[in-house]
């Protein structure tokens, strides 16, 4: 047979645990029968981070820039008990945290739909697409805890030596303070991204905050959007048929709820941090999301939303069978594929990154599912193991 060639390689980045076996399973099982698989390989299992004291990240996001497409493992984020099991030099910083930094993106969550598992909110048909600003506010604040009575202010100092002074409270006893940031800069990237990804994806856009009440702060989020918009993405919006629609963030938060989705909603860093867990769990499952980072210039990352599994993967070690569900790591991969294909121009591998997402879809719909799903479909699923799942889809591509 002969496989899909691709002309201009993909970043791919390895990861760790249950979603590094399944890594391999889904390019052997789904992947190199049909395509020529070019990759730039770059190990990022914690392993091979502790060698290269973590410049294996560096490099894998300094590729991607070059190259302008990645697909990424889950990898481990390390804290003290992975330190002690790796035997590590030191406690490696998040590799998320290190490729978002180098390519100033924002992440974009949705779910993929299946007919037999109904979302938790009925009127919801259509996915929704969660878009967070991952730099800043609570994030990177400072914090005091006020022993008793007193005053505090907030001073601002330039490089010229002349102060701003605000009062934010005389104190007269214990209390708390906190004082958090935002730049222009990470706002306005924060912005195009959306815009880019709304035109791209042929989405309306909605953004929303509390700007009646954080008059300076809030305020500037929504006026650099609606600035941006009407320099840079008007026209584009109109001649997609999508709107951009600023609203607060609790009349925003009602709506999402009434509507049927099919959207992309823009939240600042803690809105989206607590907003993407309740709309993915009334989805479904993390299993069942999908998550691209996407930089100000035109550079994708598609990876999975959930981590490394490791419950699954200690049972793996035992060796035990797991029923470990592949869906998110795949779509990561025919994410990256199908952008490969666009930019490229080669319709081959586009359709062929289809027919995967399509094959899954089907198998799932027909209840052939991993133990996660079978538990929410019921009594219907035919629950496999993960190799079991993807032989399922491999003979639908076959045929
Ligand atoms: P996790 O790997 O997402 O898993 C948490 C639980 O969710 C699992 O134990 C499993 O539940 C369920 N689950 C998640 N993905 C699943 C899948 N594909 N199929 C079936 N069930 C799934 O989160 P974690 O255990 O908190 O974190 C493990 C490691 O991942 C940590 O070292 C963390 O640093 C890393 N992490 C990486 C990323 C990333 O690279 N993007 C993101 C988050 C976490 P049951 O055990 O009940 O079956
Ligand atoms: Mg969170």
């Amino acid at each position: 047979m002969n496989r899909i060639r691709m002309a201009n390689p993909i970043v791919e980045m390895d990861g760790d645990e249950m979603t590094r076996i399944i890594w391999q399973q889904i390019k052997e099982e789904l992947l190199e029968p049909f395509v020529e698989l070019n990759t730039e390989y770059y190990d990022l299992g914690l392993k091979n981070r502790d060698a290269t004291d973590d410049r294996v990240t560096i490099e894998a996001a300094e590729a991607t820039k070059r190259v302008g497409v990645a697909v990424k493992c889950a990898t481990i984020t390390p804290n003290a008990q992975r330190v002690e099991e790796y035997g590590l030099k030191k406690m490696w910083k998040s590799p998320n945290g290190t490729i978002r930094a180098a390519l100033d993106g924002t992440v974009f969550r949705a779910p993929i739909l299946v007919k037999n598992i109904q979302p938790v909110v009925r009127t919801w048909k259509k996915p929704i697409t969660i878009a967070r600003h991952a730099y800043g506010d609570v994030y990177k604040a400072s914090e005091i805890r006020v022993p008793g009575a007193g005053k505090a202010e907030i001073v601002f100092t330039a490089q010229d030596g002349t102060q701003q002074t605000k009062l934010v409270h005389e104190f007269d006893g214990a209390g708390l303070l906190q004082g958090m940031h935002n730049t222009d800069a990470s706002i306005r990237a924060f912005a195009h991204s959306c815009f880019r990804y709304a035109v791209e994806t042929e989405q309306s856009l909605w953004f929303s905050t509390k700007d009646t009440i954080s008059k300076t702060y809030d305020q500037t989020f929504k006026m650099i959007f609606q600035e941006i918009y009407e320099s840079d993405y008007k026209a584009d919006f109109e001649a997609k048929g999508i709107e951009y629609f600023y609203t607060l963030i609790d009349d925003a938060v009602a709506r999402v709820i009434r509507s049927e989705g099919g959207f992309i909603w823009a939240l600042k860093n803690y809105d989206g941090d607590v907003m993407s867990d309740m709309v993915s769990t009334a989805f479904g499952s993390l299993a069942m999301m999908t998550s691209v980072l996407v930089s100000p210039s035109g550079v994708f990352e598609y990876e999975a939303a959930h981590g490394t599994v490791t419950r699954h993967y200690y049972r793996h070690l035992k060796g035990e069978e797991t029923s470990t569900n592949p869906m998110a790591t795949i779509f990561a991969w025919t994410g990256a594929l199908k952008k490969r294909g666009e930019l490229d121009g080669n319709a081959e591998l586009c359709a062929f990154a289809e027919s995967v997402e399509k094959a899954c879809i089907a198998a799932i719909e027909e209840g052939y599912v991993t133990g996660d799903l079978a538990a929410l479909i019921g009594p219907e699923a035919k629950k496999l193991t993960t190799m079991g799942f993807l032989k399922n889809v491999r003979a639908r591509l076959e045929a």
